[in-house]
């Protein structure tokens, strides 16, 4: 917090901020927002019923708005196993409720990845872990796309209920960290907080446990450096109401190593879930990585959307 233009304790905007992301004003070690997993899932399958309506990407919004219904359901099992343990149960979780709902697109990837679980155990679950190891690391294949949906969606539910699971008072995370406090992912987003455009906190949003944390801002998380950033937004096509209104969504790009973090605008998007609004901004991806950009992380959703 070293780095924050005011002091939390003495500054009543930048407490009110954080009690509006469900942090206690002056805790230390550096404020660290853990999941609550029993709304999360259900509240990013309402957000993508709300955003999928008349967009480019309907069917695919739809179709990951039943899968957060599936990780919802799925979340309040579990042996108490640590994640790595916990997801492959969890996967095969997802499947049976999966079962029988799934897009024809998506149907030969639910067939082949439930052959795969059904098969051998040994060769079936060592095929499917290995598919969520390069998921995971950035290393994934073609062959590793078409199933990825299920194997994320796991690995969230495994590591989001991990998460929720810990005494907020363990974990700790500098204000420059990069990698998630919990699973050390790198953040799927960032969210500024709220009604203070100009001096609000920045949280990182991890896309695989779902833990938040605190971050400087004018700084790139990538390198550190702070004066090559610029701020892209999507520009509403005129006469078109439909993009009319402002998603809220801005891609902080970086001059000096060429990476950009896509930031959400929390007052500007009532409702926001960092990762549905991401896949749902995926226009913004394309407008900064037209003008050279790389996206900071790679979000497997995305990939596949695209
Ligand atoms: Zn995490
Ligand atoms: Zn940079």
């Amino acid at each position: 917090m070293t780095a924050s233009p005011s002091h939390p304790e003495t500054d009543p905007a930048l407490t009110a901020a954080m009690a509006e992301a469900g942090l206690t004003p002056g805790r230390s070690p550096a404020p660290v927002r853990l999941p609550d997993a029993a709304p999360l899932f259900a509240g990013r399958a309402a957000r993508l019923r709300h955003l999928a309506p008349g967009h480019s990407l309907e069917a695919w919004l739809s179709f990951l708005a039943q899968v957060a219904d599936a990780q919802q359901a799925v979340i309040g099992a579990g042996d108490g196993g640590t994640p790595d343990r916990q997801w492959l149960p969890d996967l095969r979780a997802l499947m049976a409720r999966l079962d029988g709902r799934v897009p024809d697109t998506a149907r030969p990837a639910f067939a082949a990845l439930a052959a795969r679980l059904d098969g051998d155990p040994a060769d079936g679950d060592e095929g499917v872990a290995g598919i969520a190891r390069r998921l995971m690391d950035g290393s994934a294949g073609p062959d590793d796309l078409a199933p990825a949906p299920f194997v994320v969606a796991a690995l969230q539910t495994a590591w989001t209920r991990h998460a929720a699971g810990l005494d907020p008072a363990t974990v700790a995370a500098s204000a420059t960290a990069f990698g998630c406090p919990v699973c050390g992912s790198p953040p799927a987003a960032g969210v500024i907080h709220t009604g203070m455009e100009a001096g609000g906190l920045r949280y990182l949003h991890c896309g695989l446990c779902h833990t938040a944390w605190h971050h400087v801002r004018t700084t790139c998380i990538a390198c550190g450096e702070g004066h090559q950033l610029t701020y892209h937004a999507l520009t509403p096509a005129a006469g078109d109401a439909a993009v009319h209104a402002d998603t809220g969504a801005r891609a902080e790009a970086c001059g000096g190593c060429h990476a950009y973090l896509k930031l959400f605008l929390a007052e500007k998007v009532p409702g926001l879930d960092p990762l549905a609004d991401d896949l749902a901004t995926l226009a913004l991806d394309l407008l900064v990585g037209e003008e050279g950009f790389r996206r900071i992380n790679v979000n497997p959703l995305l990939v596949l959307a695209g």
